[in-house]
């Protein structure tokens, strides 16, 4: 799909090294965005990077970690280095990290904050002012933040701290609206379903990650790309349209 508004912008894909991440980002620059790739897998975003440009693309792989101030802000002047100032935002970055709440798993508690609400932050400080620059320059510009319909979703057991980082992303996207809207600076947030991706690869519990693999043939998943081409449809509206909130599912999942 050819969307209109994308070429010559700027943007900026948090977890841009695998899933969804990295599909937004293939999408963008195939629709003529200047991209960077953040994640902190230096070797998978160079092979990423290497695609899209041999695809006739651009695109810049920054190596990153949302859960670092320092990390955040030697990437944000790297990419304003190379690309100069950013007109859209994805930020994408996350992780899920289920357990019983009375194990007590403090470190996974403190992953999944850090890098699912704090990161989302740390960039939206770091890029805030580009993006209402570019918006008084009658420009377009977008923040996209990746929650989870386990925002809303209340029959995860197991899943209360993932569940309440993102119920947190999407009220955030929200009440940022409040702030960057009357700015003409867009704020899309997005709630997918099962998504096929590395996700639960890194739950540590067997029977969880067992539960995930039952979800997913009892009910298949979405694509990357399914959501790669959402957020491409999303952020080429006519910039006076603002898609604010997505709920995307597998038609099986209800
Ligand atoms: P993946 O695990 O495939 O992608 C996660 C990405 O985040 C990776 O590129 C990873 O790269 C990056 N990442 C993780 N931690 C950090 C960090 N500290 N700093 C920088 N980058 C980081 O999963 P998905 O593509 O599914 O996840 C993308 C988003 O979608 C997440 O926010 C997730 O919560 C959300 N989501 C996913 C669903 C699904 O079913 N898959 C459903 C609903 C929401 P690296 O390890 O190299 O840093």
């Amino acid at each position: 799909m050819s969307y209109e508004n994308l070429a010559g912008r700027t943007a900026v894909v948090t977890g841009a090294a695998s899933g969804i991440g990295e599909a937004v980002a293939v999408e963008l620059a195939a629709q003529g965005a200047r991209v960077a790739l953040l994640a902190r897998r230096a070797e998978r975003l160079e092979t990423l990077v290497g695609k899209v440009r041999a695809d006739g693309g651009q695109a810049l792989a920054v190596v990153a970690d949302v859960t670092d101030d320092a990390s955040v802000a030697a990437a944000v002047e790297r990419v304003h280095e190379a690309y100069g100032s950013v007109d859209l935002v994805v930020n994408n970055a996350g992780v899920m990290l289920p357990n019983p709440i009375a194990d007590a798993r403090v470190d996974e508690w403190q992953r999944m904050i850090d890098t699912n609400l704090t990161g989302v932050l740390r960039l939206i400080g770091a890029l805030a002012d580009d993006l209402t620059a570019a918006a008084a320059e009658g420009r377009t510009a977008d923040l996209v933040n990746v929650s989870s319909i386990g925002a809303h979703v209340t029959g995860f057991t197991n899943y209360a701290v993932y569940g309440a980082t993102k119920a947190a992303v999407t009220h955030l996207s929200a009440l940022l609206r409040n702030e960057f809207g009357p700015r003409d600076v867009r704020v899309t947030n997005i709630e997918p379903g099962l998504v096929g991706t590395e996700l639960a690869t890194h739950i540590d519990n067997d029977g969880l990650r067992e539960q995930v693999d039952g979800m997913v043939e009892a009910l298949g998943t979405l694509a990357p790309a399914d959501l790669a081409d959402l957020v491409a449809y999303a952020t080429s509206r006519p910039r006076h349209v603002n898609l604010r909130q997505l709920v995307v599912l597998p038609t099986r999942q209800v």
